[in-house]
């Protein structure tokens, strides 16, 4: 089982180490879905201490359906009403456990309104409430909310704790692995994509390939044809760099694509340091453009042309 992933890491064992009949509010750092497994992890280890699994509380809390442990939002981005709801819950005492724990997920997408709400709460909580929050991007968080909590943030999970849960074939497994870099969510997801290795050969195509602007065009079109995969693309050209750079300042440099090492031994041959961390630039504006909504065919234009400049200029 995934959680048993977790159970396992020394950051929850000293979770478990803290719990000495003080209540303390936390605030789990990590992508999504692992943040979420982890909140009821330690709400399970909140209402039963040895997690055994088959008492009421465990399986209620197994089944979401604890009437102690409440998820909010309960849908989209939590708001104000939100947090009101929350602070009402608060004062509510347990009603089968002797404990409450609300966990709050995805903070970073909280409105700062709903999160001010919450502060009072958290600096004061009530002696049978708990509260977990989770985020992905803690800088998104208040910082009179993060002051108030004991971060935890959770390591990268180990590629062969991962790779038992993954699907598709062994290459794309590999690159999920590879791409996913120990996010438990992410790279069960990318495992699940049928042409991730389509994707990586079309990272790696436009530093290695695309050389004239009469061919500009086919890799226009080529990256147009990704567009719900466009950010994607720009993580694994980013990785591709990375690598490339790790190759040319180390010969011995542990790389993330190592499947593809072939190839970017060739890249990093071929282009110079300047004209890789150039690259890279590209990709941050790339991303950039994107996220201002910029025409996507003008984002992949530039981006095509921009690489075959320095591409030209590092010659
Ligand atoms: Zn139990």
């Amino acid at each position: 089982m995934i959680e048993d992933i977790f159970k396992n890491m020394p950051f929850f064992k000293a979770f478990l180490n803290a719990q000495n009949g003080r209540n303390f509010s936390y605030l789990i750092i990590s992508e999504a879905f692992s943040a979420s497994v982890v909140a009821k992890l330690f709400a399970q280890a909140l209402l039963c201490k040895d997690m055994c699994g088959k008492c009421e509380n465990c399986q209620k809390i197994a089944l979401g359906s604890h009437p102690d442990v409440k998820i909010f939002p309960e849908k989209g981005r939590l708001l104000v009403e939100d947090s009101k709801k929350i602070v009402e819950e608060s004062f509510v005492r347990p009603i089968f456990a002797d404990k409450k724990v609300i966990i709050i997920q995805n903070l970073e997408d909280a409105t700062e309104e709903a999160q001010n709400k919450l502060l009072k709460s958290l600096e004061e909580p009530n002696d049978s409430v708990t509260y977990i929050l989770t985020t992905a991007s803690p800088e998104k968080v208040l910082p009179t909310i993060r002051s108030r909590c004991i971060k935890i943030q959770i390591p990268p999970v180990k590629n062969s704790d991962v790779a038992p849960f993954l699907a598709g074939d062994e290459k794309t497994k590999t690159l999920a692995l590879a791409i996913g870099g120990g996010q438990v969510a992410k790279t069960i997801e990318l495992s699940k994509m049928e042409n991730l290795a389509d994707l990586v050969e079309l990272a790696i195509g436009l530093v290695q390939d695309l050389s004239s602007s009469r061919q500009a065009v086919v890799w226009s079109k080529k990256l147009l044809d990704e567009k719900p995969s466009f950010a994607l693309v720009m993580q694994i050209l980013g990785l591709v760099i990375e690598d490339a750079l790790a190759l040319k300042t180390n010969k011995k440099a542990k790389i993330r694509l190592e499947s593809e090492s072939e190839k970017l031994a060739k890249i990093a041959g071929e282009l110079s340091v300047k004209c890789l961390v150039r690259l890279s630039e590209l990709i941050v504006e790339a991303m950039r453009q994107l996220s201002y909504n910029v025409n996507f065919p003008l984002i992949v234009d530039n981006l095509v042309m921009n690489i075959l400049e320095v591409k030209y200029l590092c010659k």
